[in-house]
C-alpha cells in the first residue's frame, strides 16, 4: 500500500528482500497487492491469503514477511490461516539489530524495543489459565499465565531502563570530557549502506567494520582524526537510517543518537549511485527532524561517484550548497571534503569562541 513518501512499492519490497537476506533468510518470492485499504482482519484480502497458502505448500515456505506493520490481531489471524510464522518489517529490523548489536547498551536498547513490540502481541493462542501458584512470589493467586508473562515483561523493561540510564550517565561524562578537550565533533549520518563506515575508515584508518550488508553499523564509534590544517576533530559514526525505521527503535536509539544532537557538524553521506537517493535523503531528514537535529550545520557528501559514468550528473550534484562529491572507496574528492569541513569548522568555532582581551595593568 503506497503512502505519500515517494517510495514506490517495488523499491520498498526490494529493500525488504535485502533486509530479509541480511537477517539470514532466503527469499523465495515477492508478492504485492493493490487495495484501497488494508483488510482489518488479515491486512491482505482473503483471496490473497488463499493464494499465499497454495504458494507456501508448493514452494515449502516457512516464513512470510510483510512490508508494513501488522496489528497484533492481523499477525495472529495470518499465522492461524497460513500455519507458518508471520513477521512484519518492524520485527525483521528489530531482529537484525538484535543480531548485530555489539555494545552492552546497543543490546539493551534492542531488547527494550523488542519487549515493547512484543507486549501487545502476547497471548494470541487463547488464554492459558494457570492457578498452580507454584513458584513462591512468582505469580499471584488466580493470575492468568498471560498476566504473569506481561508482568514479567514490564519488570524486565523497568530493569533495562534503569541500566540504560546508568550507561547514559557514564556517556554524558565521557562527552563532557571530550568537550573539555575542546575538539570539534563531526557525526556521520546517512541511509544504511551509503558508505558511512567506509568513509570513517578512509578518514581515520580506524578499521571499523564495513560490509555490503544493511546495518553493519549499530553502535556509534568515535575516532579522532587530523585535518590538513593540523586541527584535530572527533568523528562519530551513527546507526544507519532506513525508511519506516520502527518508532520503537528511534525511541530506543535516541540516547545513542544523542551523538548526532551534540555534534558540531553533520556529514550526511548519500549513495549518489542509487537511483532513488533522493527518497533515502528524505528518510534521513525525517529522522533528523525527530531528533530536532535538522537545523544543524550539514555538509551533504554525495558518495560512490566512482560508480557514476555521466560527469554531468556529478556536476549537478555539487551545485547544491554545502555539498561535495566523493568516493570513500577510491579517495576521490576527499581533499575537497576536508577543505569544506575545515571551512565549516572555522565558522563554527568563531561562532562559539569568545576572545576576552587580557591586560596586565
Ligand atoms: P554504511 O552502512 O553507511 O556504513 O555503509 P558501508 O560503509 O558499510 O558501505 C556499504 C557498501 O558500499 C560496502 O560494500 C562498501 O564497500 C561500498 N562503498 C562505500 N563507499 C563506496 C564508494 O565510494 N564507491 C563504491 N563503489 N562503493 C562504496
Amino acid at each position: 500500500i503506497e503512502k505519500g513518501t515517494g517510495w514506490n512499492i517495488s523499491d520498498s519490497l526490494k529493500e525488504l528482500a535485502q533486509l530479509a537476506e541480511t537477517a539470514g533468510a532466503q527469499v523465495v518470492d515477492i508478492i504485492s497487492q493493490r487495495r484501497e485499504r488494508p483488510d482489518a482482519a488479515f491486512f491482505i484480502g482473503r483471496g490473497k491469503v488463499h493464494e499465499i497458502n497454495l504458494l507456501r505448500q508448493s514452494k515449502d515456505i516457512n516464513l512470510i514477511i510483510f512490508d508494513d506493520e501488522l496489528s497484533p490481531a492481523q499477525q495472529r489471524n495470518l499465522e492461524q490461516a497460513l500455519g507458518i510464522k508471520v513477521l512484519d518489517r518492524t520485527a525483521l529490523i528489530l531482529d537484525i539489530f538484535a543480531q548485530r548489536a555489539r555494545t552492552r547498551e546497543g543490546k539493551l536498547q534492542v531488547e527494550l524495543a523488542q519487549l515493547r513490540y512484543n507486549l501487545p502481541r502476547l497471548g494470541g493462542q487463547g488464554l492459558v489459565l494457570s492457578r498452580l501458584g507454584g513458584g513462591i512470589g512468582t505469580r499471584g493467586p488466580g493470575e492468568t499465565k498471560l498476566e504473569v508473562d506481561k508482568r514479567r515483561i514490564r519488570e524486565r523493561i523497568a530493569d533495562i531502563e534503569a541500566e540504560i540510564e546508568q550507561i547514559k550517565k557514564h556517556r554524558n561524562l565521557h562527552r563532557e570530557r571530550r568537550q573539555n578537550a575542546n575538539l570539534p565533533t563531526l557525526a556521520l549520518v546517512g541511509y544504511t549502506n551509503a558508505g558511512k563506515s567506509t568513509l570513517l575508515n578512509t578518514l581515520t584508518n580506524a578499521g571499523v567494520l564495513a560490509e555490503d550488508k544493511l546495518f553493519a553499523t549499530l553502535d556509534p564509534t568515535t575516532r579522532r582524526f587530523k585535518l590538513p590544517n593540523g586541527q584535530e576533530a572527533l568523528l562519530t559514526d551513527t546507526v544507519g537510517f532506513i525508511q519506516k525505521l520502527p518508532h520503537q527503535l528511534i525511541a530506543a536509539f535516541r540516547a545513542t543518537l544523542e551523538e548526532v544532537v551534540h555534534a558540531d557538524l553533520l556529514l550526511h553521506i548519500v549513495d549518489a549511485s542509487y537511483p532513488r537517493y533522493e527518497e533515502q535523503m528524505g528518510s534521513v531528514f525525517e529522522v533528523l527532524r525527530e531528533l530536532q537535529a535538522d537545523t544543524k550545520d550539514i555538509i551533504t557528501v554525495f558518495n560512490k561517484i566512482d560508480k557514476i559514468e555521466n560527469p554531468n550528473i556529478i556536476a549537478r550534484l555539487v551545485r547544491e550548497p554545502d555539498s561535495v562529491a566523493i568516493s570513500a572507496l577510491t579517495g576521490l574528492g576527499i581533499d575537497s571534503l576536508l577543505e569544506q569541513v575545515q571551512n565549516k569548522l572555522r565558522n563554527i568555532t568563531t561562532d562559539v569562541c569568545l576572545v576576552i582581551p587580557y591586560s596586565e595593568t
